[in-house]
């Protein structure tokens, strides 16, 4: 086998094998959507037919499988954390504190309900917010902490937890990336206030696009449900075959951010592979950790406390010394080139990224003093620098597959650390 690498025209660790496709139809999605089809009800704004909608059979399952008193589905992640932020009080001025080290919705939900985002740094090991960051981000605006557990960790909550009750804040839990994770016995979602999951095509729960917010506490479940339907929510008792299931409180002003009936149908069938499935990837992560972390990679880390992973995300972290100047990109396209994988570099910090840009959008334009709050060149956070410079990571998918997957992919990273000096030139 040639040692050039692939990417300077060498043959590749792999060829010729596709790796695992992302989504899989669970059992049963083709019968659910059909049904639905057929069913002459589509959204849960629509009339009421004599049998509970999909959307409320998703909640009710969903509730049940984290063990969450209340489950509300939305559009989108998106749409479950602005929802989140607007039921636990957050709005016009407020600072939140986020991960700088995330996806831009960390931000833009933020910035969406006229607040602040504050980016504080993350732990190098976790990727996940630092609490001690958090402490020392908070302020007299400070409402609120979004934690989002990345790729493949669960945070630091118990730290989150003491820090957000020692200024009376709310606790979100960003768990788009984490259905299915177990920190102390519980379900990643059910420690924060509010926990808000995003079932994205890319997410390890999919109907392509589609989330959820869920919360034990019934006074936040109600509010969410009235922001998520246009300031609706359902009745206590189903109406008349016919007329309207949603009845208008006006109790709270709401937006349109339902998860139609088609969608709530397939979450119902794609969740019951969920664990099987997180198990399935678990287990390829632990044998590519050890044989990474057995050539100097550093896989990313959990909190401790966290007794099952989900994998998102597969994070790793590059030997400091051997990799020193060199950019992270060139080494993920170096890896890219290997296995005909996505490898690419984890989030760069939010505060750079090309995502958050308020100033594009004048509906922030809220006053001078709101833009210069919201400028993201104010931050330098050493930490979340030097994770964006140093770790990569894939995509759940190639997980999905067998133990000869595991020995390409180690292989590649093997063969690029050997050839890493012809990367520098
Ligand atoms: C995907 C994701 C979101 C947003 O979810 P959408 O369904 O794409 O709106 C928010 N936070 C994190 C951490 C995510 O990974």
């Amino acid at each position: 086998m040639s040692t050039a690498l692939a990417v300077h025209g060498g043959a590749p660790v792999r060829t010729g094998r596709a790796w695992p496709r992302w989504p899989r139809p669970a059992a049963g999605a083709r019968a659910a959507l059909n049904e639905v089809l057929d069913s002459g009800r589509w959204s849960i704004a629509s009339p009421y037919l004599g049998a509970p909608t999909q959307e409320e059979r998703f909640a009710a399952a969903f509730a049940g499988y984290l063990g969450a008193a209340h489950c509300v589905p939305t559009a989108s992640g998106t749409a479950a954390l602005m929802t989140a932020l607007e039921a636990c009080g957050v709005g016009a001025g407020d600072e939140v504190i986020v991960p700088a080290v995330s996806w831009a919705a960390s931000a833009s939900t933020v910035a969406g309900v006229n607040a602040v985002p504050v980016f504080a740094d993350v732990d190098p090991d976790t990727l996940c917010l630092d609490p001690a960051a958090v402490e020392a981000a908070v302020t007299p605006a400070t409402r609120a902490v979004v934690v989002v557990h990345l790729y493949s960790a669960v945070a630091d909550l118990d730290g989150l937890r003491a820090v957000a009750d020692r200024h009376g804040l709310a606790l979100i839990e960003d768990a788009a990336q984490a259905h299915g994770a177990v920190y102390r016995g519980r379900r990643a979602g059910t420690l924060g206030d509010v926990g808000t999951f995003s079932m994205h095509h890319t997410k390890v729960l999919t109907s392509g696009e589609g989330g959820a917010a869920v919360t034990d506490d019934p006074v936040l479940a109600r509010r969410i449900a009235h922001l998520r339907a246009d300031g609706r929510t359902r009745a206590a008792a189903p109406p008349p075959v016919g007329l309207p299931e949603l009845v208008e409180t006006g109790e709270l002003m709401g937006s349109n951010r339902c998860l139609s009936e088609f969608q709530s149908a397939l979450l119902v069938a794609q969740l019951r592979e969920l664990d099987a499935q997180n198990a399935a990837r678990r287990a390829n992560a632990e044998r590519l950790d050890a044989l990474l972390a057995a050539d100097g990679f550093r896989p990313q880390t959990s909190a401790p406390g966290t007794t099952d992973r989900t994998y998102f995300g597969y994070a790793v972290g590059l030997p400091e010394q051997e990799f020193r100047g060199l950019p992270a990109g060139l080494v993920a396209e170096a890896l890219t080139a290997e296995l005909g994988l996505h490898v690419r570099p984890v989030y760069r910090p939010l505060y750079e990224s090309p995502l958050y840009a308020p100033a594009t959008r004048r509906r922030f334009d809220l006053g001078p003093d709101h833009l210069k709050r919201l400028d993201p060149g104010r931050y330098d956070l050493p930490v979340s620098r030097r994770v964006a410079a140093g770790f990569l990571t894939f995509h759940h998918a190639a997980l999905l597959g067998d133990e000869s997957d595991v020995r390409d992919l180690a292989a590649a990273f093997r063969k690029v650390l050997a050839g890493r000096a012809a990367l520098a030139r």
